[in-house]
């Protein structure tokens, strides 16, 4: 019969483990991460040591690990073939809290080469989680020295532990977790598959339940690109993503500095924001040397990044003890930068290489850019490039970046342009697009009310401002004076006579310079917002604080209607006076600043009546 030792834990060990078991953790599971890791450990020391040359025992097991479930025992059991532990290993290791043996497995390394060893463990408080859900924890470990025998330590976490001799051992390491009342449910199989696929679905190392093998997705992000294939590519996708397409895009990189990081990330081909229905939130995961940190890593991706979803992997990052989260919060932003100026670089490429699949990228996410080119200061000018808009040179339908626009400028062209309007064809009739037509300038058409925001906050593209066709101060170009038009006098007559008529409801009416085909047009006289923007500030301030729109009317001295008004003025002033009243209505109709639509029908009726009699 082997004779057992007891051995107690030292007082202040007693008082570690008491955090480390009621509160140093905030969810019970992760007692199966912290095991499974401590099994890929010793895997990978194991390795190490054939790769050196050593001699070890049990030379031919496979190398791997296997959990067991049992619901009747109510017990979770952990086998692996790594290096196992001598007695003294044993009594040091997990006698001690706070002292990592593959910690000092690391510092024993002296050769370059051997720092590609990847070990998980480094704070050594791991393996007493176990006691957050268990009142016995026996371990079973052979070591893979040939001369070692074989040992058993079993503890109920409280004052101390005992080591014997066991018997039948092979190489390797077998943990029974003895399950609390409580938390018995940990030992049925398909909790513990979630747990593992959560945490540890990409140690490396092959992991099976019950039989069967859990892992069947590699952590193909530390690979080098070249070593991964498309179908790999495909099968992680569909795992991360939960999407039956697949990717629109694919950004898998590594990089040094600042911080090392591994990245996979994807975008998908379609959004389902798009349908106003969800809002997305970012799914890129936070791994530490293939372990999840933090699903849903928060602050990694900013929110207009929503769409992105992939892996992160950075074995720098200091993690707190807990491994919950990270302890550095200024290296998240780190991070963030990293990523975000990684993902801009691939975007811009993408859009140059292939503009078609660009554009039906766009149309799924473009509304995502454009919140990010209003919040993010930091990125503005990168995302800025990649911002598309109609215009009124292209198709319905096609877009343009600001770039293309500015290299279609014609000559003397100094700012670019830009109307917003509900639809296309409202912007195509609008009376302000007539000078730029006139001169060949080409006007972006901004049919999204955001649009407008974005231009707010871009302000400028490549030195060139970025300005509203109701603000821009332009003039058509040597329009013939057409026949019978009112020469300035005529014209002035008209104006003041009209200013009279209106009041308070215009600023000024004055004759223009920058109309074709349109008798009148009203300008907005508010000079920091144009009339789309009013729209919406009056329909978020629900039309309480919202002060008046000012308006400057202009009248086109040589159109016929206007012709015909300053005639009828003398001959029929009756007449004249709807007329100039309802060409007043149509135009702040027109621009989008008419207080009070409604009255516009009355008037229509009379100025009906008027022409029958
Ligand atoms: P850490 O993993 O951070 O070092 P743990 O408390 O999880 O701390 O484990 C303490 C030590 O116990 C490990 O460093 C390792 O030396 C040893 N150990 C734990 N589990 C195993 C195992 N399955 N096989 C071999 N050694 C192990
Ligand atoms: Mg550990």
């Amino acid at each position: 019969m082997a004779q057992t030792e007891t051995h107690a834990f030292q007082a202040e060990i007693r008082q570690l483990l008491d955090i480390v078991i009621h509160s140093l953790y905030t969810d019970k599971e992760i007692f199966v991460r912290e095991l499974v890791s401590n099994a890929s450990d010793a895997l990978e020391k194991l390795r190490f040591l054939q790769a050196s040359g050593k001699e070890v025992l049990d030379a031919g097991i496979t190398l791997g690990i296997s959990i067991t479930t049992d619901d009747t025992t109510k017990t979770l059991t952990f086998c692996d073939t790594g290096i196992g532990m001598t007695k003294q290993e044993l009594v040091e290791n997990l006698g001690t809290i706070a002292r990592s043996g593959s910690k000092e497995f690391i510092k024993s390394l002296t050769d370059t080469k051997e720092k590609s060893l990847e070990l998980i463990g480094q704070f050594g408080v791991g393996f007493y989680s176990a006691f957050m859900v268990s009142d016995q924890v026996e371990v079973y470990t052979r070591s893979w020295k040939p001369e070692e025998k074989g040992w058993k330590w079993t503890s109920s976490g409280s004052g101390e532990f005992t080591v014997e001799e066991a018997e039948g051992l092979q190489r390797g390491t077998k943990i029974v977790v003895h399950l609390k009342q409580d938390q018995s449910h940990f030992s049925r199989a398909h909790e513990a598959e979630a747990i593992l696929k959560r945490y540890s679905n990409f140690v490396n190392a092959d992991i099976e339940l019950n039989g069967t093998k859990v892992n069947t997705i590699r952590a193909i992000w530390s690979r080098p690109k070249n070593e991964v294939t498309e179908e790999e590519y495909a099968e992680f996708y569909k795992f991360i993503g939960h999407d039956s397409e697949q990717p629109r895009y694919r950004l898998h990189f590594s990089a040094d500095a600042p911080i090392a990081i591994q990245s996979l990330l994807y975008i998908p081909k379609t959004s389902i924001e798009n349908l106003g229905l969800v809002r997305l939130e970012p799914e890129v995961n936070l791994y530490c040397k293939r372990v999840l940190i933090q699903a849903k890593a928060k602050g990694l991706m900013p929110d207009w990044l929503r769409f992105i979803k992939g892996v992160v992997d950075s074995e720098d990052i200091p993690l707190n003890i807990s491994r919950e989260s990270m302890q550095d919060s200024s290296l998240i932003a780190k991070l963030n930068k990293v990523l975000v100026g990684r993902i801009l670089k691939m975007l811009d490429e993408e859009a140059k290489t292939n503009p078609e699949s660009y554009a039906e990228f766009f149309e799924a996410f473009g509304h995502c850019l454009k919140e990010g080119a209003m919040q993010d200061y930091t990125h503005r000018d990168g995302i800025a490039p990649l911002l598309r808009f109609e215009s009124s040179v292209l198709e319905a339908g096609k877009k343009t970046s600001i770039a293309d626009y500015i290299s279609r400028m014609p000559e003397g062209q100094k700012e670019i342009y830009f109307l917003a309007a509900p639809s296309r064809s409202t912007a195509e009739a609008s009376a302000y697009l007539e000078a730029f037509k006139n001169r060949r300038y080409e006007v972006l058409f901004l049919t999204d009310p955001r649009d407008e925001f974005v231009m707010d906050s871009l302000r400028e593209h490549d030195g060139k401002k970025l300005v509203s066709v109701e603000k821009a101060d332009i003039t058509t170009e040597d329009s013939p004076v057409a026949e019978g038009a009112l020469d300035d006098k005529e014209a002035r007559k008209l104006t003041n006579w009209m200013k009279e008529l209106y009041g308070d409801r215009v600023d000024e009416v004055r004759i223009s310079k920058r109309l074709v085909d349109s008798p009148v047009i009203a300008l907005n006289a508010d000079p920091f917002t144009t009339a789309s923007m009013r729209r919406i500030m009056r329909a978020v301030q629900k039309n309480e604080t919202a002060t008046p729109d000012k308006a400057h009317l202009e009248i086109n001295p040589s159109h016929a209607v206007i012709i015909s008004l300053a005639k009828a003025r003398e001959s029929k002033p009756e007449v004249a006076t709807i007329v100039a009243q309802q060409l007043l209505d149509s135009a702040l109709l027109a621009a989008g600043i008419h207080e009070d639509p409604q009255t516009v029908l009355k008037r229509m009726n009379d100025l009906m009546a008027a022409a029958l009699k």
